[in-house]
């Protein structure tokens, strides 16, 4: 009997789960899972300069989320522990120095002395002789053992290399197929720089060997590193795990999504809109200045988020995180996401978690890159988002309003959300939808303007009785009204709208809508109402009458 699959996502955390990361984890779990198997998070930061302990946590957060789980690992929210640890590469280094100390004992490995300029040096004699550039050891491995030694005992920096055997080495790949890279080729390559950290070569390998990883399933940009990783597997005489690579997810003209696409539209509407200063409370003055001076710099995550929201644009969403504040649902993500790259045959699109680690196979992922399809995703959410029942969507509702827009709902009390999410669910597309769209309930009554837009104008304007003349005669009709609900309000509507234009609702429901919001887009005119109770909703009335000149 083969034995029960192992997996394992590593990610190097150097910012947010990006979604091309997600889906290598779901794929991981999805593939350990379906098959009795364990999956595995590592944390690969050994890399000092890119590697921060929040975006780890930030990492651990995302997964949790999107309900990836994982049976070893760092521990966070119920998750994680095992016995391989630990699993953060940082805490493995003297477990790795005594690894490579057998292996340089063994002959298999050496200390090299090159300084970063002799190594310049050379490679630009290759290139001035029209010679690839390969990395010779041959004087440093010519070196006495006491030699090196001294030179250690001296502090002189040194990296320990891989003598790289020359033969030809054939990757087999489970998605890729099979591909032979001829002898020579695989320069003895550093398994541990001169800081004393390993390289990703060296620590993946041995932590894949002691964590008893069977499959090795990860992004195509490390397929041409595999051939590495089997020269070591052999010098360690490590088993040889199964190996599959995924192609990348990419924005649909081809380009690599990236979080530049964020910065490429804050930069593009800035500059339709002619902005001269940056509005007040996003990005500060010299922030900006030095931002739209040069088009390398990147405006951080909270920047370009405040940015975004007062020019009222959505920027692409390119990590978890992103997907998570604009109202995503983490099981849609995953479902979605798994369609970039697999698909589980016979048209079969929607589906969960279990269907998913139940039919996952390498056999039906596909080779060619995925296009990541916006418009797909948003109506998949939006099916998920309607498809539920309303309570869960006003507690799903009123969890991200928490999180995402405290002072939304601190503005309204739990009956005024209860109705308002209520009356939302049905248009809603994302969890976020609503806080943005209805801004106007919690703006204060004196600081209401109204969009003077051709729809806003035709709609209060006009020959008599228009707009006005309905906000007018209702702003009477309301003062009589005791119990401000729904129900009430339309009776109380309804009878006006049958004596002054015939039954037509939409003539009397539109000029209070904008009357109350500034704008043509609410919830239904009652439940408007009533979730911004009756003092608002005359006080507003009030205003725009005097806005309108009635
Ligand atoms: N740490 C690597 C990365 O984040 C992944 C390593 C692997 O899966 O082998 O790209």
């Amino acid at each position: 009997m083969s034995q029960a699959p192992v997996t394992r996502f590593a990610p190097s955390p150097s910012g947010h789960l990006h979604v091309g990361g997600a889906r290598t984890a779901l794929f991981c779990w999805a593939y350990a899972k379906g098959r009795g198997g364990k999956f595995i998070l590592r944390i690969e930061d050994t890399d000092q300069k890119r590697s921060s302990g929040a975006a780890s946590v930030g990492f651990l957060k995302d997964l949790a989320w999107l309900g990836i789980d994982w049976d070893e690992g760092p521990e966070h929210a119920g998750h994680g522990g095992g016995t391989h640890g630990p699993y953060f590469q940082s805490e493995r280094l003297d477990l790795y120095n005594r690894i490579l100390g057998e292996l340089v004992e063994a002959g298999k490995a050496y200390y090299a002395f090159d300084t970063a300029e002799e190594l310049e040096a050379r490679r630009a004699e290759a290139k001035a002789a029209g010679r690839a550039y390969r990395y010779d050891g041959s004087s440093q491995m010519a070196l006495p053992k006491d030699e090196v030694e001294r030179r250690l005992a001296a502090g002189m920096p040194a990296v320990i290399r891989l003598k790289c055997p020359p033969q030809p080495i054939t990757i087999k790949d489970e998605i890729l197929g099979e591909a032979t890279l001829p002898a020579g080729e695989v320069d003895d390559f550093v398994l541990r720089k001169a800081d004393g950290f390993p390289t990703y070569h060296f620590a993946v390998v041995v932590d894949d060997e002691l964590m008893g990883v069977t499959h090795v399933l990860r992004a195509q940009e490390h397929f041409n590193n595999t051939t590495k990783h089997m020269l070591l597997q052999d010098a360690l005489g490590y088993r040889r795990p199964t190996y599959g690579h995924f192609s990348i997810i990419t924005n649909p003209d081809g380009s690599k999504m990236s979080k530049r696409d964020k910065d490429k539209l804050l930069r593009k509407t800035v500059v339709e809109r002619a902005l001269a200063a940056p509005p007040a409370g996003t990005v500060a003055q010299a922030r900006w200045d030095a931002w739209l001076s040069d088009k390398n710099t990147q405006l951080d995550f909270e920047e370009a988020n405040a940015l975004a929201d007062a020019l009222g644009i959505q920027l692409p969403e390119i990590n978890v995180d992103d997907f998570r504040r604009s109202g995503y649902l983490p099981e849609v993500i995953c479902n979605f996401l798994s369609l970039n790259g697999w698909s589980p045959g016979g048209d079969v699109e929607k589906f969960d978690m279990q269907f998913m680690k139940e039919r996952f196979d390498l056999k039906r992922v596909v080779k060619t890159p995925a296009k990541f399809d916006r418009a797909k995703l948003l109506n998949f959410n939006c099916d998920a988002i309607t498809g539920m029942p309303r309570e869960e969507f006003v507690g799903r509702a009123r969890a991200h309003g928490r999180e995402f827009h405290p002072q939304f709902m601190a503005k309204l009390t739990d009956a005024q959300f209860e109705l308002l999410a209520g009356a939302s669910h049905e248009r809603s597309k994302t969890l976020d939808e609503l806080f943005r769209v209805n801004r106007f309930l919690v703006t204060a009554d004196d600081a209401l303007a109204w969009e003077r837009t051709k729809n806003v104008e035709k709609v209060m304007a006009g020959a008599e009785p228009n707009g006005v003349t309905h906000v007018r005669a209702l702003a009477s009709v309301f003062e009589g009204v005791s119990d401000w609900q729904p129900a009430a309000l339309e009776a109380a509507i309804g009878a006006y709208a049958a004596s002054a234009t015939e039954g037509n609702l939409g003539k009397v429901a539109q000029p209070l809508r904008v009357a109350v919001s500034g704008g043509t887009v609410s919830p239904p005119i009652f439940d408007t109402l009533a979730i911004l109770g009756k003092a608002s909703t005359l006080e507003r009335m009030r205003r725009c009458l005097q806005a309108f000149g009635g």
